[in-house]
């Protein structure tokens, strides 16, 4: 066989057709998954990768607040400290000048009180005597009593010679209670022996006023430390935790070593809050600042937004997944209904080319594929055969035995038939009555008398009972035609009518025989 005829029963056409279709389903069915999945998973990522961002971000200001904030209270502790330190430079050369035992007491009184009222800061000014004894203030009366030699201020530069301005860890004011920030400086004899001390006192609530004014979270903290890590001044103010230390703290321990300014998340050992932390220490003076916003006020419009986010993204995943859903229902729906229609409308097909009494092919069928065996057979020069069969005095057996045996025995025919025929590509039909006809594509004569031999003998074997045949059981006679449609102008009319003239000629030369153009026999 040269190749695959159309005469070929179409079951196989149709379940390669029908397995194309649920692949093409399953792959439709897959593709909308697909789709589905990958819509959600991009708004996930995109999601996701702007909230990393706003995460960044937020750390990201917060970094610059931070190391701002830090930068302002720096600027203004060194500016007041400045002050101080110009003041009471100005004022110990003029009292060291005029020598204490001969200070104009009033004189100087007037002027620590004009200093005292344009800088805001400032507490208090004192001139201290070598044992301690307050000689003026600005305040308007100097108790005479008053003795400041136990403070801690005073002990040192009474040992230490050093003429640098010295900031002292915070302490109660004996005049007025306020807290205060002690700032002073040793004032000498002419010849460099300890005179006493110059004291300018800061007021605490002078840094925290100026804190206060900063807007940061409620658990955000600024803090003005000495450099060894006392603590200066601390908004949220607390009052037990002034003189504190820091220096136990990371900022103090690990970053301030390394370098004098910076950022650090870390925990405060004040509060056990986790903060940003931007410090400073200052140039000029042995301070550090540290300015803090919580973490907690970093992230929480950003958790809030991540959760609003997140619950739209959450809504709409679901409102994606039940359209999907319902797509993906409808799909399946359509695809099982185009199914059945499929198979109803092979079924019809099959019926209207199948012959209900036997099961084989139909005249319909015959028709159809010898038209496309005839084309077939002459684009490949091949040749065509077709086998006419008639079942002999076959009225005699429907008069004898009665119409429903004829039915029995047609299909014993039948089936004899079929199983006559080897290859798939032959096709059996029950032509009409109890004739049959085998189509045999790319067969040549001998090959076709051979298949009408097998037939005739095949039916013989069955040995059914026919008492109005000579012989006595059912025969059959065929008529054969062998054509090369290349060769000539061939039609199925041609093909049939041939084939019908050697069934009348074996017919007539006494039945239970084959007959060819070329040559009969039995
Ligand atoms: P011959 O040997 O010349 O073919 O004689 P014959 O009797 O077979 O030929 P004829 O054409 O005279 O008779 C055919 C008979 O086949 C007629 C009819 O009763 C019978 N027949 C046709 N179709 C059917 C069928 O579907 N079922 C049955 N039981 N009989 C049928
Ligand atoms: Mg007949
Ligand atoms: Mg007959």
């Amino acid at each position: 066989m040269l190749g695959r005829t159309p005469s070929e029963p179409d079951k196989d056409n149709v379940t390669s057709r029908s397995s194309i279709n649920a692949a093409r389903a399953g792959s439709i069915f897959r593709l909308t998954v697909s789709f589905m999945l990958m819509v959600v998973f991009a708004f996930l990522a995109v999601e996701s990768w702007r909230t990393w961002r706003d995460y960044r971000s937020a750390f990201a200001s917060a970094r610059d607040s931070v190391t701002n904030l830090a930068r302002a209270t720096a600027q203004h502790a060194e500016d007041t400290i400045r002050q101080m330190d110009v003041l009471t430079a100005a004022l110990s050369e003029r009292v060291e000048g005029d020598g204490l035992q001969n200070l104009d007491v009033p004189r100087i009184h007037n002027l620590l009180v004009q200093q005292s009222k344009i800088m805001p800061q400032l507490h208090g000014l004192f001139i201290y005597g070598a044992d301690g004894q307050w000689i003026v203030t600005d305040k308007e009366v100097t108790p005479e009593t008053a003795n400041n030699s136990d403070r801690d201020y005073f002990q040192y530069h009474r040992t230490h010679d050093d003429r640098h301005v010295r900031i002292g860890e915070v302490v109660e004011s004996r005049s007025t209670h306020d807290l205060i920030i002690p700032i002073s400086r040793r004032l000498n004899n002419p010849d460099g022996s300890f005179a006493g001390v110059l004291l300018g006192t800061v007021k605490v609530s002078y840094f925290v006023d100026y804190y206060g004014d900063f807007r940061i979270d409620d658990k955000g903290a600024l803090v003005l430390a000495k450099r060894d890590g006392t603590i200066l001044v601390r908004r949220p103010f607390i009052a037990s935790v002034i003189g504190k230390s820091l220096s136990g703290s990371e900022i103090f321990k690990r970053y301030l070593p390394n370098s004098s300014e910076g950022v650090a998340e870390v925990k405060a050992v004040v509060d056990d809050t986790e903060r940003l932390y931007g410090y400073r220490a200052l140039s000029t003076y042995p301070l550090v600042v540290e300015a803090g916003i919580s973490r907690e006020s970093i992230i929480a419009p950003w958790r809030q937004d991540l959760l609003k986010n997140g619950f739209v993204l959450v809504f709409l995943s679901l409102v994606m997944t039940g359209f999907g859903l319902v797509v993906l229902h409808q799909l399946r729906q359509r695809i099982a209904m185009e199914r059945e229609i499929r198979h109803a409308h092979q079924a019809m097909r099959d019926m209207a080319l199948t012959d209900s009494l036997t099961g084989l092919g139909n005249r319909r069928r015959l028709d159809n594929a010898l038209a496309d065996e005839i084309r077939l057979a002459r684009r490949q020069g091949s040749a065509l055969s077709l086998i006419m069969l008639d079942v002999d005095y076959f009225k005699r057996y429907n008069d004898q035995y009665g119409h429903a045996a004829g039915d029995d025995c047609l299909n014993a025919v039948g089936r004899a038939v079929q199983q006559a025929v080897r290859r798939p590509s032959d096709l059996v039909v029950r032509y009409g009555g109890e004739e049959f006809t085998v189509l045999l594509p790319n067969t040549d004569s001998a090959g076709a008398i051979q298949v009408a031999r097998d037939i005739l003998q095949g039916i013989r074997s069955l040995k059914l009972e026919h008492a109005g045949h000579p012989l006595g059981y059912v025969t059959a006679s065929a008529g054969i035609t062998t054509r090369h449609p290349v060769d000539a102008e061939l039609t199925p009319a041609h093909l049939l009518k041939s084939a019908d003239t050697c069934l009348y000629q074996a017919k007539q030369s006494g039945r239970n025989r084959w007959c060819s153009a070329d040559e009969s026999g039995q």
